[in-house]
């Protein structure tokens, strides 16, 4: 629990702070139907059926904002494509359209219920010197002592080393990776559900690159600025598990690439 003393729209101070998991709007804002945000998108990850989930920093509040729909949950991948061959990569930005925040109590604060008839904008891309001022600002060096709270399901945490990365097929195409945080806690095993990590390591497979997992270890370990993106699961089986959304270093790990372009190249999802 954190004190909340800004408005989760318009971040606005509020006259009444409260201490609460979940963010609130301020009076104006609770009586306004839309509220139009634009979104540095740092997460595009696999679901169920064909879905995806987005999700950005909201640069006026810097919160994390997950967009979801209001029946049906996630996103469709058309939703997600500028024009008709690139996706949205990460720190594009996008405009969207929200009717309203709606948070769980515990982790899953960062749920907007979008506006399926206001198609997504593409605003930009931050550039590269920008990308590490945000990261570093929000950014966590210890994830365990981050998720206590329980006021948050996204992290981007600040790596000190990824030590192991592998796939498995399992039920689908799996990647898991270990990796230890900047305060020195170990995580093993932990799942992929990065849409642009899993497309390029299954392309990595059908090449038969063999050495892919040392090479990909070693270009993340050199870099100076390396974070990976943590989301934890809705609560399934009495627990919220953690996946890696995302291997973010400056410059892009990916070199710009989207997981639309490896998917072409692959001839679908897998
Ligand atoms: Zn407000």
């Amino acid at each position: 629990m954190q004190w909340q003393s800004n408005c989760v729209a318009c971040n606005t101070k509020l006259d009444n702070p409260i201490i609460s998991n979940v963010g609130i709007l301020c009076r104006e804002c609770s009586r306004q139907g839309l509220f139009r945000k634009r979104l540095i998108i740092t997460g595009i990850t696999r679901m169920k059926d064909d879905r995806v989930c987005v999700s950005g920093i909201d640069p006026e509040t810097w919160r994390f904002v997950r967009p979801v729909y209001p029946i049906g949950g996630y996103l469709t991948r058309d939703f997600i494509m500028i024009g008709t061959r690139r996706s949205v990569i990460h720190f594009d930005v996008v405009e969207m359209e929200f009717t309203n925040y709606k948070p769980d109590q515990i982790h899953h604060t960062e749920d907007w219920l979008i506006n399926e008839r206001f198609t997504p904008k593409y605003i930009g891309h931050y550039k590269e010197e920008n990308i590490i001022k945000i990261l570093r600002y929000m950014a966590v060096s210890n994830l365990e002592e981050a998720i206590v709270a329980q006021d948050s399901s996204l992290f981007i945490v600040d790596v000190k080393r990824m030590t192991r990365i592998w796939h498995e097929h399992y039920e689908k195409f799996k990647v898991r990776i270990n990796f230890e945080d900047k305060s020195g806690n170990l995580f093993e095993g932990i799942p992929a559900t990065d849409l642009l990590l899993l497309a390029k390591v299954r392309w990595c497979v059908e090449k038969k690159r063999i050495n892919y997992a040392q090479e990909m270890v070693r270009k993340f370990n050199g870099n100076q600025h390396k974070y990976i993106r943590i989301s934890l699961t809705r609560l399934f089986r009495c627990q919220y598990w953690k996946q890696v959304t995302g291997l973010i270093t400056v410059p892009d790990f990916f070199d710009g690439e989207s997981f639309a372009d490896y998917e072409r190249r692959l001839g679908g999802p897998a």
